[in-house]
């Protein structure tokens, strides 16, 4: 029931005109944004901390690091968000997750190919997984969306099978660093029959929205302790807090 509702919803995605995945008006062709919100996102781009991507608001060096990553390194080798996350931006995701707009996972692996020129040719995609459950009830996971949307913009494997979610993680945001932390850590898995895969790959992480990133740096971690070489963050949006947009 669930895949046929999926087929008809984009069934009615095709036959309508295309619209603005953020505001609604009609644009000319399919995954553009208006001028209006294409004006309005916050696209981010260098120069940024060279450990977490955190966008810089003037240039500080090809090694410079934001306060943050000074004080702890991330699991991760950085960040590449397409967008800031804002009111606008993040109406993506959530019609991603909850609208079953197929279309826009396009969108997003295709603004991701920007950031390919600084991984190898064997890199492989991995999306962050969802908890079976969460599966379940809706359906899809987004990130394997996105990534299966990069993949085929690419040419690089994508693979879902390596990372595995054991339990499903509660709402982080409001939580310590430290309790945030442990949840995240226990909730993610990679079987050793995997382990091969990935010794001394770069891995493309893909997720829809990098918030606190304690789920990113949990998996590298995971990814990293079974041999990943370099582990890259691919999101649609990011949330900062200390940005300088100046
Ligand atoms: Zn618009
Ligand atoms: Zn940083």
């Amino acid at each position: 029931m669930r895949f046929l509702s999926t087929l008809l919803k984009t069934a009615v995605e095709f036959a309508l005109p295309p619209r603005c995945p953020i505001c609604g008006v009609t644009v000319e062709a399919d995954n553009r944004f208006c001028l209006s919100c294409w004006q309005d996102l916050d696209f981010l781009d260098e120069p940024w901390c060279s450990s977490c991507g955190k966008p810089f608001a003037f240039a500080q060096g090809k090694d410079a690091q934001c306060a943050s990553c000074l004080k702890e390194r991330p699991e991760h080798d950085g960040v590449r968000s397409v967008a800031a996350y804002d009111d606008k931006s993040s109406l993506l995701p959530m019609r991603l997750k909850y609208g079953a707009r197929l279309g826009l996972a396009e969108l997003i692996g295709q603004h991701m190919v920007r950031f390919l020129h600084e991984v190898p040719a064997d890199a492989l995609i991995v999306p962050v997984p969802l908890h079976r459950w969460r599966l379940w009830s809706r359906g899809y996971n987004q990130s394997v969306l996105i990534g299966r949307a990069l993949s085929k913009q690419s040419g690089l494997d994508m693979t879902s099978d390596i990372l595995t979610r054991k339990n499903a993680t509660p709402p982080l945001r409001s939580m310590s660093v430290k309790k945030r932390r442990t949840i995240v850590n226990r909730a993610f898995w990679i079987s050793p029959k995997m382990v091969g895969s990935i010794a001394g790959k770069t891995i493309i992480l893909v997720d829809d929205v990098y918030t606190t990133g304690s789920t990113a740096n949990a998996c590298a971690k995971l990814l990293k302790k079974s041999g990943a070489a370099k582990v890259l963050v691919f999101c649609w949006a990011r949330v900062l807090t200390d940005y300088d947009k100046a």
